[in-house]
């Protein structure tokens, strides 16, 4: 068995005090059964275990005094022998204050199986030499006894940050007058102190406070890195699944959220989403998080806001998504599919094939959400059941297909490397509000092989519409929808376009094929309230879903969603009505596509 050692100082009075250097020392050992440990009043504060050993400045026969930094203390000599002569006082550092609960029990090892040297009886004041393992390393001079974190509370003077020590510690919010739990901070990780109130220090993060037990925390002499909270470059709220770790980019624990968490996402990496954690950068796992309406889609996207939100729901939903980079503009931007459902039946819907026509990713993307809402909760869509249509037949869903040309429309000439060139072939105007084609000028809808060389059009150059290109798939972004269609096996083939509405979806099909496909048009003429285009016979075609139907013999509609704007984008206000009109086509598509 180890013997412990405490350093006590011996004083018979206030006027001998010396230098502690010079001062003698003796090595004694309690002998007592029950040897209290007293303050300067006289009080009892403790017992010390019989069998633990002392280091004495002055022996005397009545009363040795202990030195300790806040107060003194004091021993009957009777319950000590003198063991050893001239010991030599160390000075060690301390790294703060704590003061014990009433009830507390100082040990030899930093366990609650090792030998009990104390066991103290009323709150007290020591200094902390270290924290091991939760527990403080308090020095009666200088060799080491361990009280629990639990059993003491940290004093804190000017220190404004606190570490969490031993366990990891709740965290509550004050609301309609109780504390609620939100979640847990892990420790070793340092946090800012607004305030303290009562038995918590406070933190705050914007107009928000919350509540941490001061037991279990400790003064920091770390940064606590507190970052501004900055909003999120693109708006989104999701909710914690169940029990959330969250950590730091390099894995650090920072504690948990509780299940039900509303969260704003910052930004996304790989499968971890970014958060504002207490005032902190945090990361969590997508896939502990579920959205029920991630999507406002009453606005315009661009290229970046579409991409960020598709690798938000291919993160989120691992089980029933799958996101693909399907190929690249001509400015490199990537064109993204996104498959819903675990069905082994495939279908396609794609939008923004024209690039003024981008209300059409409004579509594809509130879709997205909205069957992939009900999908989760396993819930009843407008007559339709997402889980178990989609559990047959997938959707892959292509929100852009003209990512260069969006752009262009959306942000003007400087948004695109090829800014000059665009300019040049929209004749010099900074205007695209008009402008259909690719960033080079091809109209993507006439550069697909449907007796391509058979197109019979006066535009025979680049051109903001019309132009159907130098060859036939000249442009990588068809060559990315061609090759897609080509490596996969889809029942049909539904492009969203936005003017006039109406459908289109003859290619000379004949008999049954016929009849299947103007069923389909009708079907969705049925729920959009849209015309069904009668056949016009073209034999020279480059749109994308006469190149699909002459292909598979698949069904192929173009939907134009909105009544004819003008050459310009639909308006946002006409949103409400365009997706009332075509929230159920997906699903209608989807399920008529399981008879194939
Ligand atoms: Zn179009």
């Amino acid at each position: 068995m180890r013997k412990i050692v405490l350093l006590l100082f011996l004083f018979l009075n206030i006027g001998v005090v010396s230098a502690h250097a010079e001062a003698t020392q003796y090595k004694g050992m309690v002998t007592g059964d029950q040897t209290f440990l007293k303050d300067e009043k006289g009080s009892t504060i403790g017992t010390i275990s019989k069998g633990t050993e002392v280091i004495i400045e002055v022996y005397n026969d009545t009363l040795v005094k202990l030195v300790h930094p806040e107060s003194d203390l004091f021993i009957d000599a009777v319950a000590i022998e003198i063991v050893e002569e001239t010991i030599t006082p160390e000075n060690v550092a301390t790294i703060g204050q704590v003061k014990t609960n009433s009830m507390y029990k100082l040990y030899q090892e930093p366990s609650p199986e090792s030998l009990i040297v104390f066991t103290g009886g009323v709150e007290y004041i020591f200094q902390v030499g270290n924290i091991v393992n939760g527990y403080y390393e308090i020095q009666f001079g200088g060799t080491n006894v361990y009280l629990s974190v639990e059993n003491a509370k940290a004093l804190f003077e000017d220190t404004y940050a606190f570490d969490i020590i031993g366990n990891d510690l709740p965290i509550y919010e004050w609301k309609n007058g109780e504390l609620v739990h939100k979640g847990t901070l892990a420790k070793n990780t340092a946090w800012k102190i607004e305030r303290d109130i009562a038995k918590y220090h406070i933190i705050r993060i914007g107009s928000k406070e919350y509540y941490v037990p001061i037991i279990g925390t400790f003064p920091s002499n770390k940064k606590p890195s507190v970052s501004v909270p900055k909003s999120a470059k693109y708006p989104l709220s999701l909710v914690t699944e169940r029990l959330t770790p969250v950590f730091t980019k390099d894995g650090r624990a920072l504690g948990t959220l509780n299940k039900g968490s509303l969260l704003h996402i910052k930004g996304i990496d790989g499968r971890q989403a970014i958060i504002n954690f207490y005032g902190k950068d945090a990361r969590i796992f997508f896939n502990h998080l579920v959205h029920t309406n991630a999507i406002q889609p009453k606005q315009a996207f661009s290229h970046p806001e579409t991409g960020f939100y598709l690798q938000v729901f291919a993160a989120m939903y691992p089980e029933f998504t799958e996101l693909k980079t399907i190929g690249k503009s001509v400015e490199g931007r990537d064109i993204y599919a996104l498959k819903l459902g675990k069905g082994k039946k495939e279908i396609l819907m794609d939008g923004s094939l024209h690039a003024r026509e981008h209300m059409t990713t409004n579509v594809i993307l509130e879709m997205l959400d909205t069957y992939s809402a009900n999908y989760l909760k396993n819930s009843i869509y407008e007559g339709y059941s997402p889980r178990s249509l989609l559990n047959n037949v997938s959707i892959w869903f292509i929100p852009m297909l003209n990512p260069d040309g969006v752009t262009l429309v959306q942000s003007g000439a400087n948004g695109v490397k090829n800014g000059e060139l665009s300019t040049k072939i929209n004749k010099g105007s900074t205007n695209f509000q008009a402008w259909k084609a690719n960033v080079r000028g091809v109209d993507l809808n006439d550069n697909f092989d449907s007796n391509w060389d058979k197109i019979n059009s006066t535009v025979k150059s680049p051109s903001p519409s019309g132009y159907r290109g130098p060859r036939v798939f000249s442009e990588p972004e068809s060559r990315a929808l061609r090759d897609f269609v080509l490596s996969r096996d889809f029942k049909g083939y539904y492009s969203y376009h936005s003017s006039g509405q109406i459908i289109y979806w003859f290619n000379f099909q004949k008999d049954g094929q016929a009849t299947r496909d103007i069923t389909i048009a009708r079907n969705v003429s049925s729920l959009t309230g849209y015309r069904v285009v009668p056949p016009m016979f073209v034999v020279g075609s480059g749109a994308s879903t006469d190149w699909f139907i002459k292909q598979t013999k698949m069904p192929g509609l173009v939907i134009e969603i909105s009544p004819y704007v003008g050459n310009k984008p639909v308006p946002l206000a006409n949103w409400d009505s365009v997706w009332k009109l075509n929230r159920k086509v997906g699903l209608y598509l989807a399920r008529e596509a399981n008879s194939r």
